[in-house]
Order: structure tokens, then C-alpha cells, then sequence
């Protein structure tokens, strides 16, 4: 199953010329996830080529404009689009009132479901058969969630020669034990797919901090990631200012990498005041080398590990 995150936005607060307001989008074959969705999203999603009418979920981190004022034009470009596939919604409380008053003052009418799931807690808010998305409660001026997409363990590689060892014939039989399911043979044995395969293999991990400070906890949530995609609105002189407006900088951001162990470190939400990000990557590097500094369009692919 092919696995990408395709950055569409990757401003803080305020868009310039190179860089849109915060979208993460994570695509696993033919399904989608957004994480956070600023305004313009829909021409970025053209310009990347993502399509309208795919199985798709929206995850918002907490309700600063930034975040969210997307979501209304791209409701609508869907709708005009005659999308006809649900659409999933996840947020903070205050997410269904603000759809509501929008659709209501705009009186568009929409061609597909959207579903609205308010988050009130941390844990697991959706499970799918082949991931789970889990939000953890960040430290921003609002109430806000960082999320962790999480895919589920794969049966372990299916070995023929052990199979034909113990004289299991080739077809159906071979098929339920590929997909871990125990099996009974004509004379009577019973099977377990551990006889004839290796070990779980492990899904792959993203984790997106929306915007905030470093947080107690947030190291255990993301320990392990694939991908730690990291609020660094300000560069490590301004950490006052980072810690007043709920954001972090690169520093902080490669720490928290180095103490959860991910393998690579994606600095985002990019403040208006930097036209380039050698200093970002500069700071965050010195910490956690394997960083890099988002800019829209960026496509990271991660392989399914073996
Ligand atoms: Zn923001
Ligand atoms: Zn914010």
C-alpha cells in the first residue's frame, strides 16, 4: 500500500507568496487524510493533482482561522464537483456550530454527506481495518489536538516452503494463513499462521502536532513515528515570543524528535517573517539531523518497512 504526505500548506497564521495556510495530506492508496485546512486549500489540492472524489477525512487541530477557513470553500468546490462520497470531519467542540452558521449564511447546498465527529478527549477517534488515527491534547492559547496516524501490524511474510513442509495444499488454505488466519486441514490438523510466517510486521506512523508548545506527553504519543510533522512557527531566538502565541520552535521541535526516536523530523506552520529556512534547519539540525523544513508542494513517501 503506497503511504505519501503531500504538504499543501506549510504558513502560520499568514500566507505569502510561496507558502499557503496550514494542509498536511496524508494519502494511502486511494484514500485521503487532511490534516488542518487553510484557506485556498482546494486550488493547492488542484495544483497537486489529489482529485475531489476520493474516501477522505479531515482532521482539525483546534479552531484558529488558520486552521479551518478552508473548509467551507472546499466543501463547496466538492459540491460543485458533484462529489457523491461521504465526507468525515474530526475536530474540537465548536466544529459542528461553525459548519452550520457557514452553510447557513451561505445557503449552499451539498451533492455528498458530511459526517462531523467533535472530539471531546484525547485517545483513539477513528479505526479503520488497516489504521487508527489517535488525537493527544496539545498546549496551545486554545484547546487543540495533535494527532497520530497509526497503521495497524501486517501478517508477517508467508514462507511456501514451510507450508508445503507440512503438506498444506497450494490455494485457499495458503490465502487464510497469508492473512493470518488459522486453518484446518482434510485430516484433521490445525494450522496457525505462525507456522508458516514470520513475525508481525509493523504499520507505519505519522504524527502531526498542529500548532503548540511542547507538551508532557507529546514524546510518548509520537515515540517511534515514521514522520513527526512539528509546529516551528519561530526560530529558538524567539522562544518567548513561541511560548506567549502557543507555538514552538526548532529547537524544541528536534528535541522532542530526538526523545520520541522518529526517524525524520518535518519543521511546518512557517511564521510570514522568514523567506527562507536555512536558520530553521540550522537550529533544528544541530539537534536532530534528520530534519527538514517543509515548503508546499514537498511530497514524502515512506515504503512499507519489512
Ligand atoms: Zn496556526
Ligand atoms: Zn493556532
Amino acid at each position: 500500500m503506497s503511504l505519501r504526505v503531500i504538504f499543501l500548506g506549510t504558513s502560520g497564521a499568514i500566507p505569502t507568496v510561496e507558502r499557503s495556510l496550514p494542509a498536511t495530506l496524508i494519502q494511502r492508496g486511494r484514500e485521503m487524510l487532511m490534516f488542518d485546512c487553510g484557506e485556498g486549500v482546494q486550488r493547492q489540492m488542484v495544483k497537486a493533482r489529489v482529485g475531489f472524489h476520493r474516501r477522505m477525512k479531515i482532521f482539525l487541530s483546534h479552531l484558529h482561522g488558520d486552521h479551518v477557513l478552508g473548509l467551507p470553500g472546499l466543501l463547496q468546490t466538492m459540491a460543485l464537483m458533484d462529489r457523491k462520497v461521504k465526507l468525515e470531519v474530526y475536530g474540537p467542540e465548536g466544529m459542528k456550530a461553525f459548519l452550520q452558521c457557514v452553510r447557513e449564511s451561505l445557503q449552499f447546498g451539498l451533492t455528498f454527506p458530511v459526517e462531523i465527529h467533535e472530539i471531546l478527549d484525547a485517545g483513539q477517534v477513528c479505526s479503520e481495518a488497516e489504521y487508527a488515527v489517535e488525537a493527544a491534547k496539545s498546549n496551545h492559547v486554545i484547546p487543540s489536538f495533535a494527532y497520530a496516524f497509526v497503521e495497524k501490524p501486517r501478517p508477517g511474510k508467508f514462507y511456501p516452503e514451510k507450508a508445503r513442509a507440512l503438506g498444506i495444499p497450494e490455494g485457499e488454505l495458503w490465502s487464510k494463513l497469508q492473512h493470518a488466519e488459522t486453518v484446518t486441514l482434510a485430516d484433521g490438523r490445525i494450522v496457525n499462521p505462525e507456522a508458516v510466517t514470520g513475525d508481525l510486521r509493523r504499520g507505519r506512523k505519522i504524527v502531526y502536532s498542529g500548532d503548540t508548545r511542547p507538551f508532557r506527553g507529546f514524546a510518548r504519543f509520537a515515540a517511534g513515528a515514521d514522520l513527526l510533522v512539528h509546529d516551528s512557527t519561530f526560530d529558538d531566538a524567539l522562544s518567548d515570543k513561541a511560548e506567549e502565541d502557543g507555538h514552538s520552535t526548532p529547537g524544541q521541535a528536534a528535541h522532542l524528535a530526538k526523545a520520541s526516536k522518529v526517524k525524520k523530523l518535518v519543521l511546518t506552520h512557517i511564521s510570514a517573517r522568514y523567506t527562507g529556512s536555512s536558520l530553521l534547519l540550522e537550529q533544528a539540525r544541530a539537534i536532530f539531523a534528520e530534519t527538514v523544513v517543509a515548503n508546499d508542494f514537498l511530497v514524502l513517501e515512506l515504503p512499507l518497512s519489512e
